[in-house]
C-alpha cells in the first residue's frame, strides 16, 4: 500500500503560518539570548512536533529546522521512517519504557528523558546491536530530573540525589554519550527558581563529567527563562505549531 505524500512541497498556507510562527520564536530566542549575553553560545532549538502530522515536520525541515522533538515512539518511528529522506535529527523527550529502547535507536539522535538505570542498561545494549548493524553514532543522553519538590512529581524525572549514579552509567556505557541533564519546570511554580535549580544540578554533574554540558529546558511559556539559567536545547511545540490536535 502506498502512503500518501507527506507533503506536496508547494508553498501553501500552512507553510506560510509556520514560517510565521518559527520567525516569531527564533526572535524570542535571539532577545532572550542578547540578554542573557550569551551571543556567542546560543541555544540550540528542537521543535517539538508531537501529535503534529508528518507534513509539518517536512514543512519544517524546508524551513531550516534540523532537530525534531517526540514523546511516543510509535508516532516518532512513523515519521522517522516517511521523513528518512531528510536530513533531521529526532530528539526522544517523552517517558520511554524499556521494551522500547530497540526501535528508539533506530532512529533517534537523543534520548531527553533517562531516568532510571534499567533505561540506561536497555538502550546501552540496543544501541550497541544498532551499532553493530548500521554504524551509527553514540546516542546522547540527557538525565531526566525531576524538579518538583515531592518526591514523585507528576512531570517524570529522577530525583536529584539519583543524578550521580545514572552519570557515572551513561558514561562508561558503551554506545551512549552523557550529554548533560534535562528537565520541565513544575506545573504552577517559578520557572525561574526551577532552572536555577536545573542549572546548579547541571554544575554538580559537570564537576564530575565535565563532558555534561547540556541543559535541556525551556519549552513555549518558559524559553526566556530557561535561557537566562544556561538552556542550551530548547524544546518548543506549540508556540511554533500551533494547539495539539486531537490524538487522531
Ligand atoms: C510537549 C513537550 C514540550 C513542548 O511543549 P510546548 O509547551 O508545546 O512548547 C517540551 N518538552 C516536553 C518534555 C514535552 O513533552
Amino acid at each position: 500500500m502506498n502512503e500518501p505524500a507527506v507533503w506536496d512541497g508547494r508553498d501553501d498556507a500552512r507553510l506560510a503560518e509556520l514560517q510565521q510562527r518559527l520567525d516569531t520564536v527564533r526572535r524570542r530566542i535571539d532577545a532572550a539570548t542578547a540578554g542573557a549575553g550569551r551571543q556567542d553560545a546560543p541555544p540550540q532549538l528542537i521543535v517539538v512536533t508531537k501529535f503534529h502530522p508528518a507534513g509539518d515536520v517536512a514543512r519544517l525541515a524546508a524551513l531550516g529546522v534540523a532537530d525534531v522533538g517526540e514523546n511516543r515512539d510509535q508516532e516518532a518511528a512513523d515519521k522517522a521512517a516517511r521523513l528518512s529522506d531528510l536530513r533531521l535529527r529526532w530528539h526522544f523527550i517523552g517517558q520511554l519504557q524499556s521494551n522500547k529502547a530497540k526501535s528508539v535507536v533506530k532512529y533517534a539522535h537523543a534520548v531527553h528523558s533517562v531516568d532510571r538505570p534499567q533505561l540506561v542498561a536497555a538502550l546501552a545494549k540496543a544501541v550497541v546491536t544498532e551499532q553493530e548493524r548500521t554504524g551509527r553514532q553514540d546516542l546522547e543522553c540527557f538525565i531526566q530530573v525531576s524538579l518538583d519538590d515531592d518526591a514523585d512529581g507528576h512531570r517524570g524525572g529522577a530525583v536529584p540525589a539519583a543524578v550521580p549514579e545514572l552519570g557515572g552509567l551513561l558514561a562508561t556505557a558503551a554506545g551512549l554519550r552523557l550529554a548533560g541533564v534535562m528537565a520541565v519546570a513544575p506545573l504552577g511554580a517559578d520557572p525561574e527558581a526551577a532552572f536555577e535549580k536545573l542549572a546548579g544540578i547541571s554544575a554538580r554533574l559537570r564537576a564530575e563529567y565535565p563532558q555534561a554540558t547540556a541543559i535541556s529546558a525551556g519549552m513555549s511559556q518558559d524559553l526566556e527563562a530557561a535561557i537566562r539559567f544556561g538552556a542550551t536545547h530548547l524544546r518548543i511545540g506549540s508556540d511554533i505549531l500551533g494547539p495539539r490536535p486531537a490524538v487522531g
